[in-house]
C-alpha cells in the first residue's frame, strides 16, 4: 500500500493589549500584555490548527470555528486543537511532525517552550519529539518589534496509508 504524505502551513497574527491573559502554546505566559481575539487568542495553537487543516485540505480554523459564533467566545484553543485532531483522524491521518516559530518582541518565549511542548503533546496525543517550537524577535521592526502584536508560523507533515 502506498503511504500518502502531505504538508501543511499556517500563519496567524493577534494584537497585544495591556491587562489581557497571554495564552501561548496552551499555557498562560506571565506578561503585562496578552493577545486579543474572539477565542483565547492562542496564536501558536491557531497556526498549528491551520497547518493541520491545510495539510488535509480541510479549509481553515475560521471555517470550522467562526469568530461570529458566540459558542467560541473566549474558548480555550486547546479544545479547538482537539477537534481539529479528531477531524484529521476521522480521515485516517496521523501526524508526522510539527515545526513552528513564534515572533514576539517580549517577553522571552524560550523559557516557556518545554511547558508548551508538554502541553501540546498531551492535547494532541503525540510525542513531544514530534513538536518543534522556535521563537524569534523581529529586531524591533514592524508590529511585532513595536510590541503591538504576536505572529506565528507552523508547518506540519501528516500521513495515512
Ligand atoms: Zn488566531
Amino acid at each position: 500500500m502506498k503511504l500518502k504524505i502531505r504538508t501543511g502551513f499556517g500563519y496567524d497574527v493577534h494584537q497585544l493589549q495591556e491587562g489581557l491573559d497571554f495564552w501561548l502554546g496552551g499555557i498562560k505566559v506571565p506578561h503585562t500584555h496578552g493577545a486579543l481575539g474572539h477565542s483565547d487568542a492562542d496564536v501558536l495553537i491557531h497556526v498549528i490548527c491551520d497547518a493541520l487543516l491545510g495539510a488535509a485540505n480541510m479549509r481553515d480554523i475560521g471555517f470550522h470555528f467562526s469568530d461570529k459564533d458566540p459558542k467560541y467566545k473566549g474558548i480555550d484553543s486547546k479544545i479547538l486543537l482537539k477537534e481539529v485532531m479528531a477531524l484529521l483522524s476521522r480521515e485516517g491521518y496521523e501526524i508526522g511532525n510539527i515545526d513552528s516559530t513564534i515572533c514576539l518582541q517580549e517577553p522571552k518565549v524560550n523559557p516557556h517552550i518545554p511547558a508548551m511542548k508538554a502541553c501540546l503533546a498531551e492535547v494532541m496525543g503525540i510525542p513531544e519529539d514530534d513538536i518543534s517550537i522556535k521563537a524569534t524577535t523581529t529586531e524591533q521592526l514592524g508590529f511585532v518589534g513595536k510590541k503591538e502584536g504576536v505572529a506565528a508560523f507552523a508547518t506540519v507533515l501528516i500521513h495515512k496509508q
